[in-house]
């Protein structure tokens, strides 16, 4: 009885463990039914999203799609699961490649539009930040779309020898009217600000250009930039007419003055000949009465008459010697008169001519500076430098060349405001001046930018002066907003050293070298080394 107990125990609990086991096998299997059901979708989602990455893989992945949806058996599915994950590989690879491939013709294509654009800082700006686009670490395919397009956009802005036809040109019309982008707004607004910099405009006009220059640094839309354009047009036309009357005015005061010592002159002769007969007349009196002296003497026979005579003739010679001195005398005031007359007008005519040739040689100087920073502008580096490379050629002195660009100028101006970004710009221009010798040129290129020649430097030498210009730049303590800001600047240097080089080939290297500092991470000195 006892063993039948025993055993009839032992049954039941296998049995209560072969129903655990069933149970957990139930559940473990609807579970994993759960998980498949839920990555297949998954799958599908992945699928779905990656429609139209790779046109060989489209049709299979849509295949084990559809497969996935209807619960398939995976044990089938392992042979097309191989295949799909061996093709998966090929196209990473190949992904993988034209990545390498994009970022190898992003870069050709950026230093071919580098030396294309080396006189335009706008889009030498533009082009800086693409490249710095380019280095961020992770790029995906992606990423490169927008840089592409910028890239093709600037590629459309060099100029084209073929004509276009009129359908195109009319075509052409019609887009740029409606889609003026917000970038190409800002170029030409920059463009537009960094052309009026380089004019110095008469004290009159200088606040309405001051007001236009605020409003230009707000301009976001078109209309309202051609009204600036306009605005500014209209500002140069009426200094060029008010310049021209003045020039004119200064004509016609030369005229009246030459016109009356003209008069003067006239006058002098004329009462020089009237002299001239009254002294003529007077001789002959005097010479009249020295004959009739002589007829006297001759005929006299009494010594009485004589003496009467005589007498009755020198005093008629002395009235006329009198009236002979004063006339002379009166002659040599009026001439006197007239002569310190045209004298007169002569030196106001002087001093107007002095005054003038002042104001163009103020205005001479004036066109050569940036009113901004006070610095020689651009057209004065040009004309300094094109003497400095003659120097270079005839008499082989070294000469090298910098080209130091702001560090983040954008992020003054957005966070700070344009007034804040103005004064940073004065003050990094007056410590370079300060920082730099006397016998360097150092002026604004254009925007954040500017240039320095190193007349008669070897571009060994220069290292270490443009570093400790660096250095004291940054040390400059700029506080806007109560917050305490530090300004660095990269800097690129050339130095004229083969002898076919010309001035476009070295600034090229020296801009070359300032890319370098940027994208080594900026705050930084690179030296041209080719
Ligand atoms: P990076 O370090 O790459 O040079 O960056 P960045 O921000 O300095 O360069 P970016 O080209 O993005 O910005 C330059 C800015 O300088 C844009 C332009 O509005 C501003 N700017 C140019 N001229 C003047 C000016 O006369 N006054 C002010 N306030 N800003 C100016
Ligand atoms: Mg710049
Ligand atoms: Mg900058």
């Amino acid at each position: 009885m006892d063993s039948k107990n025993t055993q009839q125990l032992e049954l039941e609990q296998i049995s209560k463990r072969l129903q655990d086991a069933l149970t957990a096998r139930t559940q473990l299997e609807y579970r994993y039914e759960q998980d498949v059901s839920q990555l297949s979708r998954f799958i599908a989602q992945l699928i779905t999203a990656g429609q139209g990455l790779d046109g060989q893989l489209d049709g299979p992945l849509m295949k084990l799609r559809q497969q996935l949806q209807s619960k398939p058996d995976l044990d089938l599915l392992a042979p097309q699961l191989k295949q799909l994950t061996h093709n998966l590989q090929a196209f990473g690879l190949k992904l993988k490649q034209q990545l390498r491939d994009c970022y190898d013709i992003s870069n050709e294509v950026t230093e071919y539009l580098r030396t294309k654009f080396s006189q335009q800082p706008q889009q030498r700006q533009q082009l800086r930040q693409l490249l710095d686009a380019l280095d961020s670490p992770n790029l995906t395919l992606l990423h490169y779309v927008p840089i592409l397009l910028s890239l093709l956009k600037l590629l459309q802005q060099l100029p084209v020898a073929k004509h276009k036809t009129a359908e195109a040109h009319a075509e052409d019309a019609g887009t740029t009217q409606t889609s003026m982008a917000a970038d190409d707004i800002r170029q030409i607004r920059d463009e537009l600000l960094n052309q009026l910099s380089m004019i110095e405009f008469p004290q009159a006009s200088a606040a309405d250009v001051n007001q236009l220059r605020q409003a230009l640094l707000q301009t976001e839309q078109r209309d309202q930039l051609l009204q600036q354009c306009l605005a500014i047009i209209r500002i140069i036309v009426k200094n060029i007419h008010q310049e021209r009357l003045s020039a004119q005015q200064f004509l016609l005061s030369l005229n009246d003055t030459l016109a009356l010592v003209h008069a003067g002159l006239a006058e002098v002769d004329q009462s020089s000949q009237q002299h001239h007969q009254a002294q003529r007349q007077l001789s002959e009196q005097i010479q009249n009465d020295v004959q009739g002296m002589s007829n006297s003497v001759e005929s006299a026979t009494q010594l009485q008459d004589l003496k009467r005579d005589i007498q009755q003739h020198v005093s008629i010679i002395a009235q006329a010697l009198q009236k002979k001195a004063s006339l002379e005398q009166q002659q040599q005031q009026d001439m006197q008169r007239q002569l310190a007359q045209m004298q007169t007008r002569l030196q106001e005519v002087e001093h107007e001519a002095d005054s003038y040739k002042k104001r163009l040689a103020e205005q001479k100087f004036k066109s050569l500076q940036d009113s901004l920073t006070r610095l020689p502008n651009r057209t004065a580096f040009e004309e300094r430098l094109e003497l400095e490379y003659k120097r270079w050629q005839r008499a082989k002195t070294p000469l090298a060349l910098a080209v130091a660009d702001i560090d983040h100028f954008k992020r003054i101006n957005d966070n700070y405001g344009h007034i804040a970004g103005d004064k940073t710009l004065q003050v990094i221009a007056n410590m370079l001046k300060k920082s730099l010798r006397e016998t360097d040129f150092v002026c604004r290129y254009g925007g954040e930018e500017f240039v320095i020649i190193f007349p008669q430097t070897a571009i060994a030498e220069v290292t270490a002066v443009l570093n400790s210009t660096r250095e004291r730049i940054k040390q400059i303590p700029f506080k806007f907003r109560q917050q305490d800001i530090r300004i660095s600047i990269s800097i690129g240097a050339a130095g004229f050293t083969r002898p076919q080089d010309d001035i476009a080939q070295v600034f090229e290297r020296a801009d070359k070298a300032l890319y370098r500092a940027k994208r080594q991470g900026r705050d930084q000195v690179v030296i041209d080394a080719s």
